[in-house]
């Protein structure tokens, strides 16, 4: 059955996020058919459009207001009503995001319909759509079938390929205007921590770091060897509570939950929180100087030794290449 879907844009810093091209991809196949309609939210939005229809939208709404400039619950659900009481999608994909994971319950309750969240694979499946969800931490995946409403999914970042860019698929871009009124919350003012380099979620090469790198200065040949991959630096949980590192680089259960092509654990014993974030990583490999440690069960690779010894060689190896 063809659908008309609408996919969530997601901008940061004037660009926008890898997910929302993920998002295109999820949509075609939802779609089935149908049309895939990108909306993009913000204070000025509009020269971004173009890069939707070149990575497959078939359509772009925006919906441009100074009160959009910064993300609000209130802001984005008024804008996004709009479109929707226009559009009347039979399915919407947002990325998994913190936007996403803010904004697509409060939609999908103005709605009445149901979410599923987290979806890391979606396929047509016995006149079916199938969406896979890891559960229990990503122990065990779930299979889910939509039955009722609208097909709405949030999709995690790093899992559903985007379709190959292509400056010759062309398309519609449209205004919608929504009356941005009462919002409850003003943002006035972002500020920012300092983080060097690629965004933790989006990341195709994770290193990451646990208590055994002992000290802030411990980070240095991590991000050394980040810098080396093209990657961005992680945590676990105990680096962050000893002070070691800013809690924006957690992994885990109370964490960010990534799934990059590589994750380097360096001196993570592989508690099961930790595990909740990463297991679902594409290859893993672990350096840690006890042979027992938890995180090899989950390790494609291991390396038994002392990280400040093993990550330099690395680091110098892949310079290398
Ligand atoms: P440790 O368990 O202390 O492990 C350090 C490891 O470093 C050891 O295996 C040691 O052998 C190794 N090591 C030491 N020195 C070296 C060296 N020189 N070279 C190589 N290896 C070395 N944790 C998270 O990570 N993310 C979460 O989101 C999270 N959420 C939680 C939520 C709840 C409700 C609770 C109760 C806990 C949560 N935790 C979380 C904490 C989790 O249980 C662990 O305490 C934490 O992950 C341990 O961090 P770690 O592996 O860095 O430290």
């Amino acid at each position: 059955m063809a659908r008309k879907v609408l996919i969530l844009g997601e901008v940061r810093d004037q660009s926008l996020r890898n997910v929302s091209f993920e998002a295109i991809a999820a949509g075609k196949t939802v779609a089935e058919g149908g049309e895939v309609v990108a909306v993009l939210i913000g204070d000025s939005v509009s020269g971004l459009a173009q890069e939707m229809i070149q990575y497959g939208a078939d359509r772009v709404i925006t919906v441009e207001d100074e009160k959009l400039a910064a993300y609000t619950p209130d802001g984005y659900s008024q804008a996004l009503m709009a479109v929707i009481e226009e559009e009347k999608p039979e399915g919407m994909i947002f990325g998994h995001t913190a936007l996403g994971k803010d904004l697509s319950p409060k939609i999908a309750a103005k709605l009445q319909t149901g979410l599923v969240s987290d979806a890391i694979h979606v396929e047509e499946a016995g006149g079916n759509i199938v969406f896979t969800r890891p559960i229990y931490s990503g122990k065990a995946f779930e299979k889910v079938i939509v039955t009722d409403g609208v097909l709405f999914a949030t999709i995690r970042p790093n899992n559903i390929a985007p379709l190959d860019k292509d400056d010759s698929r062309s398309g519609d871009v449209s205004q919608v205007s929504a009356e941005i009124k009462d919002l409850r919350t003003i943002v006035k003012d972002v500020i920012r921590k300092a983080t060097e380099g690629v965004d933790l979620s989006e990341a195709k090469v994770i290193v990451a770091g646990g208590r055994g790198v002992k000290s802030e200065d411990g980070f240095s040949p991590l991000k050394e060897l980040a810098d080396v991959l093209g990657g961005a630096v992680g945590a676990s949980r105990g680096a962050c509570d000893a002070d070691y590192c800013d809690y924006s680089l957690q992994i885990g259960q109370t964490g960010k939950v990534v799934t990059p092509d590589l994750y380097i654990a360096c001196g993570i014993s592989g508690a099961i929180q930790h595990l909740a974030g990463m297991s679902n990583s594409k290859v893993i490999v672990a350096i840690n100087k006890d042979p027992e440690a938890n995180i090899f069960k989950v390790a494609d690779y291991g390396i038994v030794g002392d990280l400040f010894e093993v990550i330099p060689m690395l680091t110098e190896e892949f310079k290398k290449l």
